[in-house]
């Protein structure tokens, strides 16, 4: 079996071994070393990158038979191997890795819950508790706890311990291993059998923020930042707050009463908006109708609007075929571009057949019954195209009718 000096050290990053099987995976090669740095993708910490004599080291995984199965992007030209773990990368996952330990003890001592899952993802981690979280449950207070053990800069020790010993250790959770099983303790803290990569040091793990909290079923997820992670974090919500102030002209604790205020704003004007524009609807309804082409019998209205929405089109629309051979052909080109077509009792013209050819001429969507049909169409160019095909359209039927 390969030796693992992760174990030993994690610090490790440059390292001797050679080649004692080789493998091809997924087209790639692979090789198994008596001994490596390179940490396997295991236990919810993802797998080291890195190089050997100079060729990248991709993947790294446990195969069945318990090997460490290192992944190439090129192939080796002797046994002889010179390792290269990518310390940036390896030490992002002992802050992550450690961080979940100390957060973990912290919302057992705090909440009384237990950690069932944890995972490194590329910006976020979580850990997953066995019960739901209520929001009444003191997240920051697990946070300060968290945060005072990373500022005791306490030492973490890893170290094998047998049968006997284990019996004797308060541990945060059962081992799921058997045989010597290795314990990964947070000096005064916190106890747990693991075989990731940890700092020597919770001082090294920086900061520890949750980020969110989701319930999913029984379980809650818990979604957190470490070390440099969290600085990085913060930094991003640091521009994010600066730029609003920014664009807000206000200052950074003034943000939520300006964005609340200007939201208030927003929605009593589109009110007054919405009820100006219902004011036009009853002044120039009986001029729209005098404008009106008429075709045979039908008078058609054929408008096209800018920031309606498609219940003020409806609203126009019942109002104008209220008159005797109206056929309303509107449309709204902003916020989307919508369509409203009805006619009056008494037309024959079948609505939702002229709003699906209207639509099909401009790439749009729509139908609807004889009387009463919508669409839509993509940009906010298309109104005018499609109010002239439902025009023709009648005007052919009309000639047809005729004829
Ligand atoms: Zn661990």
């Amino acid at each position: 079996m390969t030796e693992r000096l992760y174990y030993q050290d994690p610090y490790l990053c440059a390292f001797e071994a050679n080649v004692v099987a080789s493998r091809k995976i997924d087209g790639h090669p692979a090789v198994v070393l008596d001994a490596t740095a390179f940490y396997p993708t295991a236990g919810g910490q993802p797998n080291d990158t890195g190089d050997m004599n100079g060729i990248p080291v991709v993947d790294v995984h446990l195969a069945e038979d318990g090997e460490i199965v290192h992944v190439l992007d090129g192939t080796l030209s002797g046994p002889a191997v010179q390792g290269m773990v990518d310390w940036d990368r390896r030490f992002d996952h002992m802050q992550q890795h450690t961080g979940q330990h100390i957060l973990s003890q912290a919302f057992a001592q705090m909440c009384n819950a237990e950690t069932v899952g944890f995972h490194v993802g590329g910006d976020l981690s979580t850990l997953d508790l066995d019960r739901v979280f209520l929001t009444s449950e003191p997240l920051s207070a697990v946070e300060r706890l968290s945060n005072e053990i990373v500022m005791d800069s306490r030492p973490v020790i890893a170290r094998f311990v047998d049968e006997s010993e284990l019996a004797a250790l308060p541990l945060r959770k059962m081992p799921v291993v058997e045989g010597p099983i290795r314990i990964v303790h947070v000096q005064g803290f916190d106890w747990s059998p693991c075989g990731g990569t940890h700092v020597r040091n919770s001082g090294q793990v920086g900061p520890i923020k949750v980020t969110r909290i989701e319930r999913r079923k029984t379980i809650t997820r818990v979604s957190f930042v470490c070390g440099w992670r969290a600085l990085s974090d913060y930094a991003h919500k640091q521009w994010i707050t600066q730029e609003l102030a920014a664009h807000l002209t206000t200052s950074e604790d003034e943000i939520i009463p300006s964005v609340l205020r200007a939201a208030a704003e927003g929605k009593d004007l589109r009110k007054a908006l919405a009820a100006a524009q219902m004011e036009v609807l009853h002044a120039r309804a009986a001029d729209w109708i005098a404008e009106a082409e008429l075709v045979g019998e039908m008078a058609i209205v054929r408008l096209a609007f800018d920031e309606r929405d498609v219940s003020w089109l409806k609203e126009a629309a019942r109002r104008l075929t209220g008159r005797a051979g109206v056929v309303a052909l509107l449309a709204t080109r902003r916020p989307r571009t919508q369509f409203v077509f009805a006619r009056a009792e008494g037309v024959t013209a079948d609505m939702g057949r002229l709003m699906r050819a209207a639509c099909a001429a401009v790439g749009g969507r729509g139908g609807g019954g004889p009387q009463f049909a919508q669409g839509g169409a993509p940009g906010d160019l298309s109104a005018e195209p499609a109010l002239d095909a439902a025009v023709g359209q009648l005007r052919d039927a009309d000639v047809g009718r005729e004829g």
